[in-house]
């Protein structure tokens, strides 16, 4: 029997099962799935975001209201503890121009494969497929070799979020929690894409990014960059205003955001001869395919003149909500805070800690949510030794 336990072999779990072996416990890892670490190495995959470099408070208010609540993980583990742990497993890291830190290689694997033989190393334990089922007399887990049960001295529980269901993530663990009397916040999607019903003139431009345009909500513009899929629009630039969205803000367009509506206006009152207002467009604003046709979708039929302009400058784009759950980059929701000690231990089950995404907090991509997650291990492993 292990003195700790450690359910959920995702970043979170791994990192608590790391401080749990250091102070001399015993400690088995179990996860639902064939093999563990599934989502991190899946993060990987369009290149891993590790954590970012800016001055710590800005990297704090990031997490918004859960901000003050995870202050001490994440002073004791933070964006520079994220970069030399990632040293320390043999992988160079490098900070992109906006700040955002990757490993060298881009990708998460040869990270979770150094890791789990440190873990080993330390004499950490694994079993996989192994699902945590309930809370008999002890843990109750569906293993292959049917119902088993462990009772160990102290658990972490790390079992993710509720999206990517086929990754191990399924939030089916809310309702173990509830059934405790652990005070859940309901899941919602967050940095997800919108649903857009396209008219078929789209179906062209689908899987093309829309770059070079601002994106204004709740009347603050920011840079970004999008992709428009058939199901509607995705990718970081919608991800980070996603959170407003899904509150109700509404999202508009500014198509050529270094140009002023008057110098847009002043150039569109010029005569066009023959060309049609489309060819006009392409030859004085320079709008590309995309942006024409994106036009085209939430304006048509175009105006003219400084109503032209004006539209060009917020033209609304108009979805019918986020995407599914299971889409979603990461989940806002979870166990609440006030269900929590300091240390991150259950107060409906004492010897019980949690960590991860499962927490009741939210932050948009950039690498705040691997770091966030680290960070709440890191901190419930400590309190759980
Ligand atoms: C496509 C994609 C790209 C991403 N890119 C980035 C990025 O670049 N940077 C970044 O910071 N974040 C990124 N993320 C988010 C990041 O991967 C997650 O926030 C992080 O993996 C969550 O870690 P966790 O340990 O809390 O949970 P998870 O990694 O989800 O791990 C939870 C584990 O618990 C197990 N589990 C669940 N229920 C049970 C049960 N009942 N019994 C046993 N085991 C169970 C699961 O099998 C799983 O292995 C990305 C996510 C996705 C989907």
């Amino acid at each position: 029997m292990p003195d700790a336990l450690v359910i959920g072999g995702g970043p979170a779990g791994l990192m608590a099962a790391e401080e749990l072996a250091r102070a001399g416990r015993r400690v088995l890892v179990v996860d639902a799935k064939p093999t563990v670490g599934r989502k991190f190495l899946m993060a990987g995959k369009s290149g891993l975001n590790l954590t970012k470099d800016e001055p710590f408070e800005t990297f704090l208010s990031r997490y918004g209201e859960a901000a003050e609540l995870l202050r001490g993980p994440l002073e004791a583990f933070g964006p520079e503890a994220v970069q030399d742990w990632a040293r320390e497993l043999g992988q160079e890291v490098f900070t992109g121009s906006s700040g955002q830190v990757f490993p060298k290689v881009m990708k998460a694997s040869p990270l979770l494969r150094a890791w789990l033989v440190r873990l080993r190393g330390q004499g950490v334990d694994f079993r996989t497929r192994w699902r945590w089922t309930g809370w008999g007399d002890g843990f109750e887990f569906a293993t292959p070799d049917g119902m088993q049960v462990l009772r160990p001295k102290t658990c972490v529980l790390a079992l993710g979020g509720a999206s990517w269901a086929r990754l191990g993530s399924n939030g089916a663990w809310a309702e173990m929690l509830a059934a405790k009397g652990v005070e859940l916040a309901p899941f919602r999607p967050a940095n997800m894409g919108f649903a857009v019903d396209w008219s078929p003139y789209m179906a062209r431009h689908f899987g093309q990014p829309v770059k070079g345009v601002a994106l204004i909500v709740n009347g603050k513009s920011r840079r970004g960059e999008f992709v428009i899929s058939q199901r509607g629009v995705e990718g970081s630039g919608i991800y980070a205003v996603s959170k407003a969205m899904r509150e109700g803000a509404e999202l508009m367009l500014d198509l050529l955001p270094d140009w002023p509506v008057e110098r847009i206006a002043e150039r569109l009152s010029k005569p066009r001869g023959k060309a049609t207002v489309t060819n006009q467009l392409r030859k004085v604003l320079k709008l590309d395919a995309v942006k024409l046709a994106l036009l085209q979708e939430f304006a048509r039929p175009l105006p003219t003149g400084k109503e032209l302009a004006r539209v060009i400058k917020s033209l609304p784009l108009k979805h019918s909500g986020p995407r599914p759950m299971d889409e979603a980059i990461s989940t806002a929701g979870g166990v609440r805070f006030s269900a929590l000690t300091e240390g991150l231990e259950l107060k409906a089950a004492p010897g019980v800690f949690c960590a991860g995404e499962m927490l009741d907090w939210e932050a948009p991509t950039g690498g705040y949510l691997l770091t966030g997650c680290l960070a709440t291990g890191h901190w419930a492993g400590r309190a759980a030794v």
